[in-house]
C-alpha cells in the first residue's frame, strides 16, 4: 500500500475545504462582531457624558446663538410653554435641566436643540404653526432629542469621543478647544429616521401629559408634509413628515389617547 497515493491525497481537499470554510466563517464572524460593539458603544457614548459637562459645553455653544436671539414678549411665551412641558416630564428628565427657549425673529422655518438646554425657534415656525398645541407637540419633540441625547450626537462622533474622554480624564481645556467644530457640525446635523420616530413619539407622550389629551399633534407635521422641500429647513433636517403623521396616528390610536380640543396661539406668538 503505498502512502502517498495521489487517490487519497484527492479525497481529502473537501475536508480541508470545510476547514478552510469554517475558520473564514468564525473570523468574518468575530469582525462583524466587532464592528458591531464598537458601532454600539459610540452609540452609547453620548450617555457618558455628564450633563454638567454638557451644559459647560452650551455656555460656548449658545453664545453663538443668543447673538441672533431675540428677547421679548415672543421669547418669553415660548419659555412659559417649554415650562409647562418640562414641568410634566419625569424626574429624572428634568434633573439638573434649566430648559430655555431662544426666539430667532427669522424666516427659517426651523427648531434646534443644543447643548446648555437650549430650544433654539425660529419665527418661521412659529408663524407655519397654528395652534398652542402643534408648537407644544415641535417643542416635547425636541425636548425627546434632549432626552435621548442626540443633541450630542449632531456634535459629531470625532468630537463626542474626545468630550466623553476629555469629560472621564476631567480635562476642561480639551472640551473647549472642540467648541468651533462642534458648532460647525451641529448647524448641519440630520437626525436618523429612527431618531426622528424616538422622540415624536417622546412629544406625544410629554403632550398628553401636559393637557390630558393630543389636539394638534400631526398639525404641523401635516403642514409641512405639503409644502416643498428644497425651500424648508425644517424639512431638510427632518425625514419624511408623511411617515411621521402615519406613526403618530397609530401610535394615538394604539394608546387611545383623547383627543381634545387645539388652544390658540398665545397673542405674543401672533405675527
Ligand atoms: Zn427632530
Amino acid at each position: 500500500m503505498s502512502y502517498h497515493s495521489p487517490r487519497r491525497d484527492d479525497r481529502n481537499p473537501p475536508a480541508n475545504n470545510r476547514q478552510l470554510l469554517t475558520l473564514l466563517a468564525l473570523f468574518l464572524g468575530s469582525l462583524f462582531a466587532v464592528i458591531w460593539g464598537f458601532g454600539l458603544l459610540l452609540n452609547n457614548l453620548v450617555y457618558w457624558i455628564p450633563v454638567s459637562v454638557e451644559q459647560r459645553l452650551g455656555q460656548l455653544i449658545v453664545p453663538a446663538y443668543e447673538a441672533e436671539a431675540k428677547d421679548g414678549p415672543a421669547q418669553s411665551s415660548l419659555n412659559q410653554l417649554l415650562d409647562r412641558l418640562q414641568s410634566n416630564l419625569d424626574p429624572e428628565q428634568s434633573q439638573d435641566r434649566n430648559y430655555q427657549v431662544l426666539y430667532v425673529p427669522k424666516p427659517t422655518v426651523n427648531a434646534l436643540a443644543i447643548p446648555g438646554d437650549t430650544i433654539v425657534l425660529y419665527r418661521g415656525l412659529i408663524e407655519a404653526a397654528e395652534s398652542e398645541n402643534e408648537l407644544m407637540m415641535v417643542l416635547g419633540h425636541e425636548l425627546g432629542h434632549f432626552a435621548n441625547r442626540d443633541h450630542l450626537r449632531g456634535l459629531g462622533q470625532n468630537i463626542i469621543v474626545r468630550v466623553a474622554i476629555a469629560s472621564v480624564i476631567g480635562n476642561n481645556g480639551a472640551i473647549e478647544a472642540l467648541i468651533g467644530g462642534a458648532i460647525a457640525n451641529l448647524s448641519q446635523s440630520h437626525y436618523s429616521q429612527s431618531q426622528e420616530k424616538q422622540a415624536d413619539r417622546f412629544g406625544l407622550t410629554l403632550l398628553n401629559k401636559t393637557y390630558g389629551y393630543v389636539a394638534g399633534a400631526t398639525d404641523f407635521f401635516e403642514r409641512m408634509a405639503k409644502k416643498e422641500r428644497a425651500n424648508i429647513a425644517f424639512l431638510s433636517t427632518h425625514p419624511a413628515p408623511k411617515d411621521r403623521v402615519k406613526n403618530l396616528e397609530k401610535l394615538i390610536e394604539e394608546r387611545k389617547y383623547e383627543i381634545g380640543k387645539r388652544s390658540p396661539l398665545p397673542e405674543s406668538l401672533l405675527f
